[in-house]
Order: C-alpha cells, then sequence, then structure tokens
C-alpha cells in the first residue's frame, strides 16, 4: 500500500510534501520519510510511527529543498523501524527512491549486489530499488531507470531522485497507481489526487511501463523504449473540501453523514447520466451469468447484490473473492459478464482477477470510484461511483454508491431482459430515489444510536445475523465493527446459526439481528429467540423489527424500504453503530491498526 509523493517546482519541497502525506496517510502509517536533494547531498529524515512523529522532527530540525520525494509507509518487507522506512537511499549515495508495491525478486537481486560488495541498511524489498539503479548508473538517469526496472519483478510505483540532476525528479510505475499534477508553481507525482488538490486539479494518469521525467516547468513522458509519448492530462472534478474533514471528527463520521448525497447523485446519474449510457451499452440476454468480484465490503455489495440481480433479473450471479477467484481457474467465457467492484481500482487481489476475466474473453465491467484507476482502464465498460474521495480507512459512502449502482443496473437489466415491465421499473426506481431522504432521517437520528452503542463497548464478542438481504449487510456490519472497534464479530446466515455458531452463544454475547423482510421477519425472531435463550442480548437493526420483544432484546428501528434496496439503509444504521463503539473506545477511528485503505500489495 503506502503513499508516495514527490515535487519539483519553485517552492519548498518540505511543507508540500508533508502536507501531501497528510492526505496519503490513509494508505499506510507504520512509518514516514522524506528526502530532499540539498546542496552537498540528499537530506533524509525517516521516522517510524505516525506522520506526527515525523512532522515534530522536522520541526527540530528543518529541511529544504526545491525537490524532494516523501512516503508514508504499510511495511510488507521489514518490520516498521526507522532505518526500514523510505525514501532508501543507495550506499554510493547518488540515488533515492521512494516505493509503493513489492519487488518479488528482491532477495535474488539483493544477494547478487551483496556480491558485489554492496551493504544494505535495511530489510526492505524496496532498498533494492536504490542499490540496483546506483549499480546501473552511468551519468544517463533515464537509461539507469529503464535498466533497474527492467530487472525487477513484482509491482511498484516509484519515484526516483538523482543527486546528479537536482532539477529531475522520475517517476515509473507497474502495477501501483501513480499521478502526475501540474501546477502554477511546480509538479507533482502522488498515489492519489487528493494529494495534489491544494495545489492543482490538472493531472496526468501514468501507466504501467511509462517513465515520467519532471523538472519544473514541465512533464515529458517516455515508453520503457525511451519513446517520446503524447500524454494528455485530465481535470479532477473532486473539490478540495471533498478531502478535508469538514468539522467533523473524524472522516468516517464525515463521510457516513454524506450518504443521502451520494446516493441522490447515483441514482441520478443511473437514471439520466453517466451510468445510464454506460448501463446502455451492456446488453444483458448476451450473458449466461454474472460474476461479482472484489475483496473486503466490496464483496459485501457483491453478496447484497446477487440477491437483487437473481430477484430481478432471473440470472445466476456468482460473488467471489477476487483472492480465490484469481487463482481457481475460472469457468467464464464470453457469455460471462464479470463486475469488478473497487473503491481505489488499485486493489491488488481484483486487477488480477480483471486480468485473469479479460484473459478468459469474459466481458468486464468495473464499478469503481477512482478515475483512470488500472481497474477503470483495463475493463471494457466501467461506471464510476460518484462518492468522490473516500479517506477514512473502512469505507462507508463508497459502499453505499457501490450498493445503488449495482442495484441500478439490476433494474435496467431486468427492463431490459423483459423481467419487468416499464411500470414495474419505474416503481422500482422510484423505491431508489426516495432511498437518500429515508437515510437523511436516520442520520438525523444519531443520539440514539450513539446511545445504543455506548452499551456495546464491553462486549468481547458481537455476532450478526441476517436473512436474504440482510445477512449480507449482517456481512458488512461485523466487518466494520471488527475493522474500527476490534472488538470480536462474525456474521452469520441467521438459518446456519444452529449448524455451530450457537455453541458460541453464552452470557455477554450481544446478537444484532438485521430484520428488514417482511416475509422473513418470523424467521429471525426465532433466530433471536433461541439465542436469547441461551443468555445472548439481541439487538434488532430493521424496519421489521418485532413490535413486541423481551427484555433482553432492543431496537434500533429504521425507515421502511423496499426489501430488496433496505441493505442502502440498515448498512447506515450499522456503521454508525461501529463508528459510536469505537468513538467510545477512544480508538484511531480513521486509521485503524494494521489496516491501510487500498491494498496494493496480495
Ligand atoms: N514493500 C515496501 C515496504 O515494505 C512497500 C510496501 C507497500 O507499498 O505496501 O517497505
Amino acid at each position: 500500500m503506502c503513499g508516495i509523493i514527490g515535487y519539483v517546482g519553485y517552492e519548498n519541497a518540505v511543507p508540500i510534501i508533508l502536507e501531501g502525506l497528510k492526505k496519503l496517510e490513509y494508505r499506510g502509517y507504520d512509518s514516514a520519510g522524506i528526502a530532499v536533494c540539498g546542496r552537498d547531498g540528499f537530506d533524509v529524515v525517516k521516522q517510524k510511527g505516525r506522520l506526527d512523529a515525523l512532522e515534530a522532527r522536522l520541526e527540530a530540525a528543518p529541511l529544504s529543498g526545491h525537490m524532494g520525494i516523501g512516503h508514508t509507509r504499510w511495511a510488507t518487507h521489514g518490520e516498521p523501524s526507522d532505518a526500514n522506512s523510505h525514501p532508501h537511499v543507495g550506499s554510493r549515495s547518488k540515488i533515492a527512491v521512494v516505493h509503493n508495491g513489492i519487488i518479488e525478486n528482491y532477495q535474488r537481486l539483493k544477494a547478487r549486489l551483496e556480491q558485489k560488495g554492496i551493504r544494505f541498511a535495511s530489510q526492505t524489498d524496496s532498498e533494492v530499488v536504490a542499490q540496483l539503479a546506483e549499480t546501473c548508473y552511468d551519468g544517463d538517469i533515464m537509461e539507469t531507470v529503464v535498466k533497474a526496472v527492467g530487472r525487477l519483478e513484482g509491482s511498484y510505483a516509484l519515484g526516483i531522485m538523482c543527486l546528479d540532476r537536482p532539477d529531475t525528479l522520475i517517476a515509473v510505475k507497474k502495477d501501483n497507481p501513480l499521478i502526475i499534477g501540474v501546477a502554477a508553481h511546480g509538479l507533482f507525482i502522488a498515489s492519489d489526487v487528493p494529494a495534489v488538490l491544494r495545489h492543482t486539479n490538472l493531472v496526468y494518469y501514468l501507466n504501467d511501463g511509462e517513465i515520467a521525467v519532471l523538472n519544473k516547468d514541465g512533464a515529458r513522458f517516455y515508453s520503457l523504449d525511451r519513446e517520446p509519448l503524447q500524454k494528455h492530462p485530465e481535470t479532477v472534478t473532486w473539490s478540495l473540501d471533498s478531502a478535508e474533514k469538514g468539522g467533523y471528527p473524524h472522516f468516517m463520521l464525515k463521510e457516513i453523514m454524506e450518504q443521502p448525497k451520494v446516493l441522490r447523485d447515483t441514482v441520478q446519474s443511473a437514471v439520466s447520466g453517466e451510468a445510464k449510457a454506460a448501463a446502455d451499452s451492456l446488453d444483458p440476454a448476451r450473458f449466461d451469468k454474472i460474476v461479482m468480484t472484489a475483496c473486503g465490503s466490496a464483496y459485501n455489495a457483491g453478496v447484497a447484490a446477487r440477491y437483487v440481480f437473481e430477484k430481478l433479473c432471473r440470472v445466476p450471479v456468482e460473488v467471489e473473492l477476487a483472492s480465490e477467484f484469481r487463482y481457481k481457474d475460472a469457468i467464464i467465457g464470453e457469455k460471462t459478464l464479470v463486475i469488478l467492484i473497487s473503491q481505489s481500482g488499485e486493489t491488488a487481489d481484483t486487477i488480477a482477477a480483471m486480468r485473469e476475466a479479460n484473459a478468459k474473453g469474459a466481458v468486464t465491467l468495473s464499478i469503481v470510484n477512482a478515475v483512470g484507476s488500472t481497474v477503470a482502464k483495463e475493463t471494457a465498460h466501467t461506471i464510476y461511483t460518484l462518492a468522490g474521495p473516500e479517506i477514512a480507512v473502512a469505507t462507508t459512502k463508497a459502499f453505499s454508491a457501490q450498493l445503488a449502482l449495482l442495484y441500478m443496473l439490476a433494474i435496467s437489466f431486468a427492463y431490459k431482459l423483459g423481467r419487468l415491465s416499464e411500470t414495474e421499473r419505474d416503481a422500482l426506481t422510484d423505491e431508489m430515489k426516495a432511498l437518500p431522504g429515508k437515510a437523511e432521517a436516520l442520520l438525523g437520528r444519531t443520539d440514539e444510536i450513539q446511545h445504543c452503542a455506548a452499551g456495546c463497548i464491553a462486549y468481547k464478542s458481537i455476532f450478526f445475523i441476517g436473512r436474504n438481504v440482510d445477512y449480507a449487510i449482517a456481512l458488512e456490519g461485523s466487518l466494520k465493527l471488527k475493522e474500527i472497534s476490534y472488538i470480536h464479530s462474525e456474521a452469520y446466515a441467521g438459518g446456519e446459526l444452529k449448524h455451530g455458531t450457537i455453541s458460541l452463544i453464552e452470557d455477554n454475547t450481544l446478537v444484532v439481528a438485521l430484520s428488514n423482510c417482511e416475509r422473513l421477519a418470523p424467521k429471525i425472531m426465532s433466530n433471536a429467540e433461541q439465542v436469547a435463550s441461551r443468555g445472548a442480548r439481541v439487538l434488532f437493526v430493521g424496519s421489521c423489527a418485532p413490535a413486541e420483544m423481551g427484555d433482553r432484546m432492543s431496537v434500533i428501528r429504521l425507515p421502511a424500504a423496499h426489501e430488496l434496496f433496505s441493505p442502502s439503509l440498515s448498512v447506515v444504521a450499522l456503521q454508525l453503530f461501529s463508528y459510536y463503539v469505537a468513538a467510545n473506545k477512544g480508538l484511531d477511528i480513521d486509521k485503524p491498526r494494521n489496516l491501510a485503505k487500498s491494498v496494493t500489495v496480495e
């Protein structure tokens, strides 16, 4: 994962890089570092821990320079430590590198370099890039980069500085994201757009196998054969405000609160905007099955959407974890639509699953939030979610946008397949249009949910149960809770409880029972009775929770919605619940331990 940023321009690079790193900290926060091209060599400061620790060191001993690179790390090789932090400088002090990714052949390369007498200062895979580049260096930095990356296996986004060229910043990538930002006072490289938004919204998206050579007046691009490339910058529509907290204590709460707008924008786009145009370009009659593949919450969005697609379209749908799909030799072909769901569009497993699907001739469609990302570029069809930048590591609004977009796609496919009449389609669309208002009403009840969450912080274990679409949201609610509150949690289909999990139920277990499906409400009630009689407390979340319940039971009652689309509301309640549990425990909600947002490594 990791966030990288580099700057070359007319201003002091150090505060610009520090501020950019703050915007990238969601990508990793084990350690951070910065290097500038100084008068007599590289000036490097690297510090284990959060960015604050690096900032404090830089306050005590300020650095300056017109070109620099910075990094916030999510360690893959070598523990989080000062020495393993990036940037890494070769032992001849000629080349400094920041790296996002994994160099898979680093041990082999390192052994060869050590045989030549080169001494390594860290245990990382990344240092090999700096050392290797120095051994390739013959005065021509471009040639050096081409030679060095030609020997790397694995994935990389690299920012490279050479001491002999204090005016030239180099970037190159394979399988990890990099953008080039163009501001009036200088140029940037960055892992993601929010890092440069304060300075510019004009960006180039670097592709695999492209090298960017930046100096303070402009960017040039080359292929790895050193052929000049013509690239065109794109204007990003995200505002700076959307990447700031806007008065909320955490990004997560701000992003939860943005969901009515996200739902509104998504439905609008699917009714008459870009999402409609993209959906119209697909003919669902071509497909005999749909496979959705994704990781984490995006996978849970797929689980929820499967119920909707199967119910409305009567087309078989499989949902696969991308990390499993990529290695299972999937049975897919040109009659399969493979839907890749990803916030960042850079998730390593999702990228691999997409390439597998493309190679097997399936039609690929991505549901992606980050414009210009690898998944968006390499799928045959792309529909962007309109969630805006999502900074909190635990996803909320991007999940809601994925869900709503998939619902709208299901409605559109069902209509095209003749499974829905125009009247039925319009009625379902109206149900979707009603969701933002209902989500707003729910978000007005934070006190109630906060109160409920405050009573739940002492539980050692919390189970989530549900049936049908409620099961999908049980998965997501449980994931959200464990991500940010560190409370052990599991999600089960209500009917599965008695096949094993019920043995874990004892006094002081909380079971959150989702109940939004009228026809299944009695079944969930039975499950609730079963666990309550074994000592559990039950918290119902839903519009179909029973009116009367035992004293071990309580409820967060949700606005009524169409059964199939009810996840858009129940997930909001569970996000708030998890948020307030974590807030009451005083945890670092936006940056939970061991996690990072965009999982660009395997
Ligand atoms: N492999 C590098 C390290 O451990 C970078 C990790 C990453 O990009 O996630 O330092």
